[in-house]
């Protein structure tokens, strides 16, 4: 049964979630269903955390979750609402209408495979950005944040200083509003990152496989959070893993926590608090 679940869990949340919220959407307001399917999969992925982790100490609360949540709430709900508003009205200022008049999107294509693309375009600028992050002093001090948390859980998947997660907000909606994407694939795009992104961070002892290959999942993002070594700088991938493939940059080991455990060096006194986490990258750090 566990066998099952370390490799089923994922595809079939994944799969079965956005197949669910597609046929969702022919009734009911896209936005209401991303909101459900994020809760859904945050509480799938909650549960089964407390039945298989993948390091039952990552359970033990770290006086994070209530930051990781305020994260969540600022970064990924309230301020991608307000980027989202005002890019539309930015657009329809400077075109006369909210909608772009042209289409570079093939929109004849099956929806699974247009999803696919969608997904695929818009990591190609998350993919630089990232790595620009963890090699940039000025963008790193922003993107510390995410890397400050102790251990691995679904809730830091929201763990996100509000201008890191704003930039981020730039490379992927956006280009594809800007390529004429769908509403409906637009919407997809988000409940697959919902779903992606509590699993990508989640404490679960899941396996993969072949879509190792495929995904950015926990198995490979867990090096990507590991305090020293190769991983640190490899799997920068947010959705998909094929920008790291065709750039060098995948790395996947093997299953263990990372020698080092996660982490930056010199994350010893990083603040803890919500607020503290916002000041910090404006602060001199030894
Ligand atoms: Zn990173």
């Amino acid at each position: 049964m566990r066998a099952i679940a370390r490799y089923g869990l994922f595809p079939l949340v994944m799969f079965g979630g956005v197949a669910l919220a597609h046929r969702a959407m022919t009734t009911v307001d896209p936005p209401l269903v991303v909101g459900a399917a994020s809760l859904l999969a945050a509480l799938i992925v909650g549960v089964a955390e407390r039945i298989m982790p993948f390091d039952p100490d990552w359970n033990r609360p770290r006086r994070d979750r209530l930051t990781d949540l305020l994260h969540t709430v600022v970064s990924f709900v309230a301020l991608s609402e307000i980027l989202r508003a005002a890019f539309l009205a930015g657009l329809a200022a400077l075109l006369g209408a909210a909608d772009v008049p042209w289409t570079l999107w093939p929109v004849g294509w099956p929806w699974p495979l247009q999803l696919a693309l969608a997904l695929i375009i818009a990591e190609l600028p998350y993919y630089w950005l990232h790595r620009w992050m963890h090699t940039t002093p000025a963008l790193w001090r922003l993107h510390a944040v995410h890397h400050s948390a102790p251990r691995m859980y679904w809730l830091n998947a929201g763990r996100f200083h509000p201008l890191d997660a704003g930039l981020v907000f730039f490379t992927q909606l956006p280009v594809l509003m800007l390529l004429g994407t769908p509403a409906p694939i637009l919407s997809l795009f988000l409940v697959v990152g919902a779903i992606h992104g509590m699993f990508q961070h989640a404490n679960l002892d899941l396996r993969l496989g072949p879509l190792n290959h495929v995904f950015a999942m926990a198995e490979l993002h867990r090096w990507h959070h590991a305090r020293t070594g190769p991983g640190a700088r490899a799997n920068y991938g947010g959705n998909l893993i094929c920008w790291d493939l065709i750039f060098g940059t995948r790395y996947h080991p093997g299953h263990d926590i990372p020698p080092d455990g996660i982490g930056f060096e010199g994350d010893e006194d990083y603040p803890t608090d919500y607020l503290g986490q916002l000041a910090a990258p404006f602060r001199r750090r030894p």
